[in-house]
């Protein structure tokens, strides 16, 4: 039996099914390239799902860990640790300026968001957090409930009540949806799961308006479009229209497990003590992790780099949607939140890019979503579009004879 059957053997038998796995054993990381049991080499265009915004294992961040590990890794929060505060510190400073509250995941964040306006529209009775249809913000019961979408939720009910649903990019049945008891608006600027769905400005701007206007919460789910990954450290910062307070976590330990949510000045002191909590809410260690991460992004000038290599992926991109306009129908996205839309099934493709070697994700059912790592190289982008062209030839033929006729 190869190596690779026994490890997937194993697991299979051992882990809880819970994943429709890609039979693949990956054994090493680095920058945008990950290695097979097989020694196949693969460019991952995924990035964790947006995880790995500074490539596999950047030397920066393992550094960090590796001194961070031997010195200290965790202390309960009962006490006082120095890269917490200094992460906080430096998270509230990229954007809204007040305080940070620290745990493990997005899911964990984005249920901090909702615990933080129900605790803040409290005494004015009011709850119900207004998502949108489509949204993605994880798997918690809270989450899910919140998370715009029936497959998420099937079969897990009674869900907790207290979440309605709007449309995204409709500022009228969000208004609709608004009530006595409306706390808070929760939104992601760029929808990932949902399709890779850039928000409009005049959306993000109705919505900030809207909740200046009736005293509700904005707040951004910067889970997977944050951390630089659209060109900006974060996604809202795009339109104009800063939320209250917003929840990331993917990339902001490059892989070492952090999330984080920050807020404004004025909901910086309404978790008080005993309000809330987490064993491993911000460690040294995965505030090391970060605090490398963050120094990374600045040192290499990440946001501008996501910016042009964004913009030469995504003209690429449109190229071969003109080349195959029966097949391809748009490339949407911001910086190098990229998806490109299909005619039909993404999987198809995906599955085809997977062979030839490039990662890549099928969102929702049309779109084949591109999340490469901020440090990826402009021979890199080449070289996945290279991969995508010859895989778009294979599947839907050859379209440069019928260019070569008009021509
Ligand atoms: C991934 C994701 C989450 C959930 O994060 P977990 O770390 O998996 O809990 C929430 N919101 C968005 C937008 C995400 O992409």
């Amino acid at each position: 039996m190869s190596k690779t059957t026994e490890i997937i053997q194993q697991f299979d038998e051992h882990v809880i099914p819970s994943y429709a796995r890609r039979p693949i054993v990956f054994v090493k990381g680095k920058g945008a390239k990950l290695w097979d049991t097989e020694g196949k080499v693969y460019l991952d265009f995924l990035a964790g799902i947006s995880v790995l915004n500074v490539g596999h294992s950047h030397p920066v961040v393992v550094d960090a860990i590796r001194q961070q590990a031997g010195l200290l890794m965790h202390v309960s929060n009962l006490y006082y640790t120095e890269n917490q505060g200094r992460l906080a510190q430096a998270l509230a400073g990229l954007a809204l300026g007040g305080k940070c509250f620290f745990c493990n995941s997005g899911a964990e964040a984005n249920e901090a968001l909702i615990k933080l306006a129900r605790l803040w529209g409290h005494e004015k009775n009011r709850f119900e957090i207004i998502t949108m249809k489509n949204s993605f913000h994880g798997r918690t019961l809270a989450t899910l409930t919140a998370t715009g979408q029936d497959k998420v939720q099937k079969g897990f009910d009674p869900l907790p009540s207290g979440f309605v649903h709007a449309k995204f990019n409709d500022l009228e049945s969000v208004k609709e949806a608004i009530t006595a008891r409306t706390a808070a608006i929760l939104v992601e600027a760029v929808q990932g799961e949902g399709g890779v769905i850039p928000a409009t400005a005049e959306f993000m701007q109705g919505l900030r308006a809207l909740c200046d206007e009736k005293d509700l919460l904005l707040l951004c789910d910067e889970v997977q479009c944050g951390m630089g990954r659209t060109g900006k450290w974060f996604a809202f910062q795009h339109f104009n229209a800063e939320p209250d307070a917003f929840s990331m976590a993917k990339a902001l330990g490059s892989g070492f497990p952090i999330g984080a949510i920050v807020t404004n000045p004025k909901l910086a002191d309404v978790f008080q003590p005993g309000k809330h909590a987490t064993t491993f809410g911000g460690t040294p260690l995965a505030c090391a992790a970060a605090l490398a991460t963050l120094q990374v992004i600045e040192q290499e000038n990440l946001l501008q780099h996501a910016s042009d290599l964004g913009a030469r992926f995504k003209k690429g991109l449109q190229a071969l949607v003109e080349k195959y306009p029966k097949h391809l129908a748009e490339v949407r996205g911001l910086g190098l939140m990229l998806g490109l839309v299909l005619a039909a099934s993404a999987k198809p493709l995906e599955d085809k890019l997977m062979e030839m070697g490039l990662i890549a994700l099928a969102t929702g059912k049309q779109v084949l979503r591109f999340l490469p790592p901020l440090t990826v190289k402009p021979s890199e982008v080449d070289e996945a579009l290279d991969m995508i062209n010859d895989a778009c030839t294979e599947m839907f033929g050859d379209s440069t004879a019928e260019e070569a006729k008009s021509e």
